[in-house]
């Protein structure tokens, strides 16, 4: 038999290694999106030596590389008036972000149900680099983490990181996993769900940003013409969206829309899982193709889009639900419609539920008559069950399927870095494990930080 003929085994054997560790941290955050950002910042500011790992060059997570430009979730709509419920860190780079002019005025959505508010990408990139370096945390761009290294006694020791430097270890003494993926969670052997790919996991989406349009000739609120004409032309047989319910909405400048309309899926109908190379590919290619057919009937069709074009399409699909922690405590669908209190709140939720599933979206309110509008956000639904110097924060962090659907969105995931940055800075000035801080006293500094932590009496 030759060579080339001999069967060969599954998996190789790697030869076994010394990796050089590039540095050692106070506190190392996997993950530059909300959570990240804000985990980040608030450690740094605490007087801590931070890294920041991010495996792109940019910050921003979903909101730059997956293309969003709406906060959603900084707003409540509390006993039926509009208010910002997200403060604290969330306040400066929403400044920084209006002095680099990338910043529209809140606007309604969801049938008016709630306000949302607009950003340049561009400029969120360089709000959120000034803020994290500002802070003194250093980002390290370009680095993927890609495993751990455990310490004694259920603690991490190091973060293994890829990068075009090769592969080394960052040491730290408190881990903050902001990746979206609960990657180091997994990787620790933290307990996590992922909830199936039919009926279960959020569907992904490819955002993309529309160039050229004639504001005047697109006339009133021609958002309403758009999903208007899809549903025509749905009905008509002519055409089958692979979404219902799309969001096409002007940027600052009317010239530019973003567009949030395909649903990307493997070809058993199955939702793509951000975590599988193979489903990630498929959704890439999938996404491209579902972009350039919805862009071209709306061009087609939509007046004042006729000499359009895609100025931009996302980096990546955007991956909405993965892996979520079951830490020691998951918020649940119930805790958000009944709007909970929980007295380790760290900060709030206002968004509804909004599932994505096979074909649409839908949406469930807070229940009740004139309700309050948010819920709280505990202080557990950070910790794991069992890594003693790990925090979670952001999408990953624990709630159930439902209730990620609702404070997934980047207004509580800013609150929980934030929560997850300062408790970390609390757990080292003080030894204790990351689950045993005083959590009154981290409730004191996110309040004296300007974080609504949703105490009041109204
Ligand atoms: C298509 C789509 C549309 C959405 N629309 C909106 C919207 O309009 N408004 C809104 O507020 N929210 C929206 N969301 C929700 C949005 O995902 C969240 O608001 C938010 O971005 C989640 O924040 P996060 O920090 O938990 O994670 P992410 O934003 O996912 O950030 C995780 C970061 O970690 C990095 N990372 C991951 N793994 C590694 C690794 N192993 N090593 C190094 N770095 C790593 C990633 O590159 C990324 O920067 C949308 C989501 C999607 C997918």
């Amino acid at each position: 038999m030759s060579p080339a003929e001999r069967p060969r085994p599954a998996t190789v054997t790697e030869p076994a290694r010394t990796t050089p560790v590039y540095g050692e941290f106070d506190v190392v955050v996997v993950g530059g999106g909300p959570a990240g950002i804000m985990a980040a910042t608030a450690a740094a500011r605490a007087g801590h030596s931070v890294i920041l790992l991010e495996r792109y060059g940019f910050l921003g997570g979903a909101g730059t590389a997956g293309g969003l430009s709406t906060f959603c979730g900084l707003h409540a709509k509390v006993y039926g008036e509009h208010r910002r419920v997200i403060h604290g860190l969330a306040d400066e780079l929403l400044e920084r972000l209006a002095k680099l002019d990338g910043l529209s005025e809140p606007h309604l959505t969801i049938n008016d149900g709630i306000l949302a508010q607009a950003f340049d990408i561009s400029a969120y990139k360089i709000a959120a680099d000034e803020l994290v370096t500002g802070s003194g945390a250093r980002p390290l761009f370009h680095a993927t983490a890609v495993g751990v290294v455990m310490g004694d006694d259920d603690t991490l020791d190091a973060v293994l990181i890829e990068s075009k430097s090769g592969r080394a270890a960052v040491r730290g003494r408190v881990f903050v996993d902001a990746s979206g993926d609960a990657d180091v969670s997994a990787w620790a052997g933290v307990t996590y769900e992922k909830s199936p790919g039919h009926d279960g996991m959020l569907y992904p989406s490819l955002m993309f940003r529309i160039n050229g349009v004639d504001a005047r000739a697109a006339g009133e609120a021609p958002w309403r013409t758009v999903e208007r004409l899809m549903e025509e032309a749905e009905r008509a047989g002519t055409h089958t969206f692979p979404r219902k319910k799309p969001i096409v909405r002007p940027q600052r400048n009317p010239l530019e829309w973003r567009a949030n309309l395909t649903q990307l899926s493997n070809p058993d109908g199955s939702a793509i899982d951000g975590t599988d190379v193979d489903q990630l590919t498929h959704g890439e290619l999938q996404g491209r193709q579902q972009v350039l057919d919805a862009f071209t009937f709306i061009r087609d069709r939509t007046p004042g889009f006729g000499d359009s074009y895609i100025v931009d399409l996302a980096p990546q699909i955007g991956i909405r639900e993965t892996r979520r922690i079951v830490g020691r405590y998951q918020l649940t669908e119930d805790d958000v419609r009944d709007c909970a209190d929980f007295p380790d709140t760290i900060g709030v939720n206002g968004w509804p539920i909004e599932a994505h599933v096979s074909g649409t979206v839908e949406f469930r309110w807070p229940r009740g008559e004139n309700p309050r509008g948010y819920n709280q956000l505990p202080f557990r639904m950070l910790v794991p069950d069992r890594i003693r110097n790990l925090y979670v924060a952001g999408r990953c962090a624990s709630m159930t399927h439902d209730a990620q659907s609702a404070a997934r969105v980047t207004g509580p995931c800013f609150a929980m870095g934030e929560a997850a940055g300062t408790a970390a800075g609390l757990a080292l000035s003080s030894g204790a494990d990351c689950g045993a801080i005083d959590v009154a006293e981290l409730q004191r500094r996110l309040e004296r930080g300007g974080a609504f932590l949703g105490r009041e009496a109204s």
